[in-house]
């Protein structure tokens, strides 16, 4: 299934360390704001944060509303288009709900800050970021991460979710993908 050559750059092990360590983080921040009534609702960015979400969530203790939403933004290349488009929304209304976005990794920042300001356009009481993964030198536009992995350096990353027109996002490790 490889086009380009693959470097392990976070062992699967590292990766469900980083999940546990940011389920942690969010356990303690909601556990006296969420409950049965008001639950938590995570909002997981598809397909990219697809594995991720599962794994955090099962690591959450507190009471949790499972959400999934799409954007693009990435066509068939390692480079964000810079537009992002709305591919399916939330079915809950989420007026009055704490929010949570997962995304897998931030780039650009484009797709958090389209998220975050659709979810404060439709009255939420809260709106959070939790970002497995963070590539600091390549934003272009600011968006606070309320939860984050780990920052890594400007690689184009594979694995756990992450795709290159749509392979490898099975494979359990993360990578770094070259010569694609
Ligand atoms: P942003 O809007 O921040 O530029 O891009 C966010 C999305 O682009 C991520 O959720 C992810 O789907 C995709 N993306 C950003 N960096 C990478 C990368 O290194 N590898 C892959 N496969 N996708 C990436
Ligand atoms: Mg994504």
């Amino acid at each position: 299934m490889n086009s380009g050559a693959l470097k392990t750059f976070l062992a699967q092990n590292e990766v469900q360390k980083l999940v546990q360590s940011l389920a942690h983080q969010i356990n303690e921040d909601y556990k006296q704001v969420s409950t049965d009534e008001n639950p938590l609702v995570i909002a997981i960015t598809l397909k990219g944060a697809l594995f991720f979400g599962a794994d955090l969530i099962r690591e959450l203790t507190i009471p949790v509303y499972v959400e999934t939403i799409r954007v693009a933004s990435y066509g068939a290349s390692t480079q964000s288009s810079g537009k992002i488009n709305l591919v399916k929304d939330l079915e809950t209304d989420i007026k009055d709900k704490n929010i949570l976005i997962l995304d897998e990794i931030a780039d650009t920042g484009r797709t958090l800050k389209f998220l975050t300001e659709l979810f404060a356009a439709k009255s939420a009481k809260s709106v959070k970021v939790c970002a497995l993964l963070s590539k600091p030198s390549r934003r272009e536009v600011e968006v606070k991460l309320d939860y984050c992995g780990r920052e890594v350096d400007d690689f184009f990353l594979v694995g756990y979710g992450l795709d290159f027109n749509e392979k490898y996002r099975q494979l359990k490790d993360i990578s770094i993908l070259f010569n694609a």
